[in-house]
């Protein structure tokens, strides 16, 4: 059974610097603050050694993917892969029925991603793109790893809670609660040891970092099998959405990625501000204003405080009149590659085929190596 080394070759030492620390719009809890630490060691390792890593990352097929998206994993999935680094992309069907019954809009909604995807310059020769629930082996590997937690661990994530309390349903089926465990089954499945995330996933990266050690530790301690995988933040981790919260598909507070410019036009300017005229860039004090000044500032790639600064007295008005110019300018391109492909849902469909088989593939010998350490080969 190979070994993959869980310490990532990391070392403070290196000259290339690393990428401007993430900016949250909330207060940053110490978890948050130390993955921003982190996401700063392994861009220089990165940078170094871009083949020593694996990344797998995904999305649940849950709505059309949003700005938050874009700004919080997307684009760091895209600069990693054309940085060498190798790239798998889940689209988490099965937790797509977990809070919500729509199981006939799913086709619709993977095909949908897949022209997502690609319009954002993932590159199916490079990378592999695959759907949860044509991964047979990697769903095996569930059942092992909910022996290697307890269910205090799960109740306590507050992630798991968040998604709970904004699925707003008065039950919680056992896929819900499972979906960090779940989680570790994906990641774990083809041993990847990065996951560019937004900061809400930092708790369920946590817990497959103790699902990967505790496998190790209790079924091959001598040849460790999982790295313990890393998160890696943006510098946008938390995004938030029309209504000050979270920016997230389910929440009806998101700006998605293909919105026509009118349909931009019209959530940008329902969205929460302030009453004070004079705009500033002030994450914790004026949270939702300093929301759109960072997303203004991304679109342009400018500071917030540049943005902030221009816009000066302009007032709410101003600042949402230049956010909906500065979305609607650097999504124009993407939102026509989209419709192109969009308009070929054959090669769409191929091009998930292609990447389930080979995530399949790689799950197989996981799981084989998995029997191997849990002595069930019989
Ligand atoms: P849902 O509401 O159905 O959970 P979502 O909008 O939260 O959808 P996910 O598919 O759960 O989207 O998340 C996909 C990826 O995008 C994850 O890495 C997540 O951390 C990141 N992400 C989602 N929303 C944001 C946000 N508002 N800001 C930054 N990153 C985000
Ligand atoms: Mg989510």
């Amino acid at each position: 059974m190979p070994a993959l080394t869980s310490s990532l070759p990391v070392s403070s030492t290196t000259a290339s610097a690393p990428p401007a620390a993430p900016a949250a719009p909330r207060p940053a809890t110490p978890a948050v603050l130390a993955s921003q630490d982190r996401t700063a060691e392994l861009e220089q390792a990165i940078a170094r050694d871009p083949g020593s890593f694996r990344v797998l990352t995904g999305d649940r097929p849950t709505g059309a993917i949003h700005l938050g998206h874009y700004f919080g994993s997307q684009c760091n999935r895209v600069r990693l892969q054309n940085a060498g680094v190798e790239l798998l992309v889940l689209i988490a069907d099965y937790q797509a029925i977990t809070d919500r019954t729509a199981a006939a809009d799913l086709p619709d909604i993977v095909i949908g991603l897949v022209a997502d995807y690609l319009a954002l310059g993932i590159d199916p020769d490079r990378a592999t793109i695959f759907a949860h629930s044509q991964v047979e082996p990697l769903n095996q590997l569930l059942l092992p790893f909910l022996s290697l937690v307890s269910v205090a661990e799960i109740s306590r994530n507050p992630t798991v809670k968040d998604e709970i309390a904004a699925a707003g349903s008065p039950t919680v089926s056992g896929l819900m609660f499972s979906y960090p465990v779940h989680q570790a089954a994906d990641i774990l499945s083809c041993r990847a040891n990065l996951v560019p995330v937004g900061q809400d996933q930092l708790p369920h990266i946590e817990l497959t970092r103790t699902i990967a050690r505790r496998f190790n530790e209790r079924y091959c301690p001598d040849a460790p099998y999982f790295p313990e995988p890393d998160g890696l933040l943006s510098s946008a981790p938390l995004l938030l959405g029309t209504d000050g919260t979270k920016m997230g598909k389910s929440r009806h507070n998101s700006i998605p990625l293909r919105a026509t410019a009118d349909e931009t036009a019209r959530l940008v300017s329902r969205a929460k501000t302030d009453s004070q005229r004079h705009i500033s860039y002030e994450p914790h004090r004026r949270p939702e204003v300093a929301n759109l000044v960072l997303l203004t500032a991304l679109c342009r790639n400018t500071t917030p405080e540049a943005v902030a600064a221009q816009i000066g007295d302009g007032g709410a008005a101003a600042l949402k009149a230049a956010a909906i110019e500065a979305i609607n300018e650097r999504f124009a391109g993407l939102r026509a590659r989209r419709a192109a492909l969009a308009a070929d849902p054959g090669y769409l469909r191929t091009v998930l085929a292609e990447g389930n088989q080979r995530a399949c593939e790689i799950a197989a010998g996981t799981l084989a190596a998995v029997r191997e350490a849990m002595h069930q080969r019989y």
